[in-house]
């Protein structure tokens, strides 16, 4: 399970200003496919779509053969895990941050999630600007590291498929570093769609889509696309 199909998709926000032009593609369950582009490309609109936030105008996409439009809701949201560029956390520890991923699993599950995003050293921490009682000033987390919170997040509900939106303001060399090794581990066995911000973030992904204007201009592996710069 886990089989994801663009076809030949069509989008746009306002009907003068088309963003996805015939956009098409296929990840095999499993497989990690990265999207990457100029900002404004449409990169970001492809997971809304996959969400359902909104619907394209043309084309059709498809979960294990099955068009979205198709899948209630519920369904969707259980199929697929998404970190947000944005990761809000609560006021509570970075474990019940985690847990909150799916609410019946154990404290073991949680752990083992955590240790698999890499954020295991500080689950029993308060995120920054949770004050208790005691006075407690809680831990300063980079983009990066919250990110990792949300990626265990995801991990522990457990979906077949993942979207991840790499965030752009936590990509200083140590960060993005700390991602791909978190992201190699999560796509592991899990049909995963990056939206990248750089090419050097995404050198295992099984395929790589260049998206300009709403079109795929190339695609390809990683050293085949340097080889073609
Ligand atoms: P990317 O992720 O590649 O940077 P996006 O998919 O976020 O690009 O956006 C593609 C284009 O769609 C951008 O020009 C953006 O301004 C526009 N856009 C995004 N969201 C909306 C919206 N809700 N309404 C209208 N235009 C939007
Ligand atoms: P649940 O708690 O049932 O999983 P959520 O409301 O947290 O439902 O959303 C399900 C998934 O969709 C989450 O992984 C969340 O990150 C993602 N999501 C929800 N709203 C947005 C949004 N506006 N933009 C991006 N991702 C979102």
């Amino acid at each position: 399970a886990g089989e994801v199909a663009f076809e030949d998709v069509h989008f746009a926000y306002v009907p003068e200003r088309p963003i996805l032009r015939g956009v098409s593609f296929k990840v095999l369950p499993g497989q990690t496919i990265a999207i990457v582009g100029p900002s404004g490309a449409g990169k970001s609109t492809i997971s809304r779509l996959l969400f359902r936030f909104y619907e394209p105008q043309a084309g059709r996409i498809l979960i294990d053969g099955q068009p979205i439009a198709d899948v209630q809701q519920v369904s969707l949201r259980a199929a697929i895990g998404m970190v947000p560029q944005d990761t809000v956390l609560f006021n509570d520890t970075i474990e019940y941050n985690i847990l909150y991923g799916r609410p019946e699993a154990s404290m073991e599950e949680v752990a083992e999630a955590a240790r698999l995003a890499q954020i295991d050293r500080f689950i029993r921490t308060l995120p920054e600007g949770y004050a208790t009682s005691v006075g407690e000033r809680g831990l300063k987390l980079s983009g990066g590291e919250k990110q990792r919170v949300a990626i265990a997040r995801t991990i522990l509900k457990g979906p077949p498929v993942l979207v991840l939106d790499e965030a752009t303001s936590a990509l200083d060399s140590f960060t993005e570093k700390e991602i791909q090794d978190a992201l190699d581990r999560v796509s592991e066995g899990r049909t995963t769609l990056v939206i990248a911000h750089r090419l050097s973030t995404v050198v295992n992904a099984d395929e790589i889509i260049v998206l300009d204007r709403g079109q795929i201009v190339e695609r390809g592996h990683h050293r085949d696309l340097l080889a073609a710069d």
